[in-house]
């Protein structure tokens, strides 16, 4: 049978009992047919990945209890990906995609060529936690509220890269290994629309921000974010 991997919002040490939500004994103990006894692994974002057995088994809740960690935290690099919420399902993709490379933060932002004008961030937060569980995280990258680009970049952090993904570059040349390694970073992808010339103005007035292309072809917003995110990490992130 499949391991199950769980991730709860809850302190992870030995012998310490993890109370379970009705969402979470529904799924391990109607779903997956768990019962006491059974082990399951689970992560919290902080403590690692432990080992733990069913303690409880209820129809609307149980218990867990952590034996010993299996995996310690690891962190992701210290790369935020901003982007212009698109399609439902494309949107979700690229919660999902980023929490799979390994992005630290994922912040959606409101552009001047943004269609989606409300988010879900609890259920684009919960994609990312499932993406977690699916691929052996011990991480879970926060979903920002959306936010307009125009205040980010008011206060974007002075030591932060941004890394602008531009349609308007594409087919020329750029290299992101030019970029110091050592440095926080963000990505930058804009909505179907693309970006308009006033944040193209804003964006090339900040001394953080290189402009990059990712190749001769015009991608979907989804594509670039999957694009720009392993570009950067085969050049300097945790791939190596
Ligand atoms: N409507 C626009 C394309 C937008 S593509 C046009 O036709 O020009 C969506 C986003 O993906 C862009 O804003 C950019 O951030 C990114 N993107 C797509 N292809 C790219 C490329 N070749 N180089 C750099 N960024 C790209």
């Amino acid at each position: 049978m499949a391991e199950v991997r769980l991730y709860v919002d809850h302190p992870l040490a030995a012998g310490q009992p993890v109370p379970l939500s009705r969402d979470q004994a529904n799924y391990l103990f109607s779903v997956m047919r768990l019962g006491i006894g059974d082990a399951v692994h689970v992560f919290n974002g902080r403590d690692g990945e432990w080992r733990a057995e069913v303690a409880e088994a209820g129809k609307r809740r149980g218990a867990l209890l952590p034996q010993r960690q299996t995996k310690a935290l690891q962190m992701p690099p210290d790369l935020w990906l901003l982007f212009a919420p698109i399609k439902k399902a494309r949107t979700d993709f690229i919660v999902e995609k980023a929490t799979e490379l390994g992005a630290s933060r994922i912040l959606p932002v409101r552009t001047d060529h943004t269609n989606a004008e409300r988010l879900r961030r609890d259920r684009l937060q919960a994609h990312a936690i499932e993406a977690a569980e699916q691929c052996g995280g011990t991480f879970v990258p926060e979903v920002a509220e959306l936010e307009a680009l125009e205040r980010l970049l008011a206060g974007w952090p002075a030591g932060r890269h941004l890394i602008f993904c531009d349609e308007e570059a594409a087919g020329l040349s750029s290299d992101l290994r030019a970029l110091d390694i050592a440095a926080p970073a963000a990505i930058l992808i804009g909505p179907e629309g693309g970006f308009s010339a006033k944040e193209r103005e804003r964006l090339g007035s900040l001394a953080q921000v290189t402009r990059i292309s990712l190749g001769p072809r015009i991608l979907r917003a989804d594509t670039a974010a999957v694009a720009a995110i392993t570009l950067w990490q085969a050049a300097m992130g945790d791939w190596q």
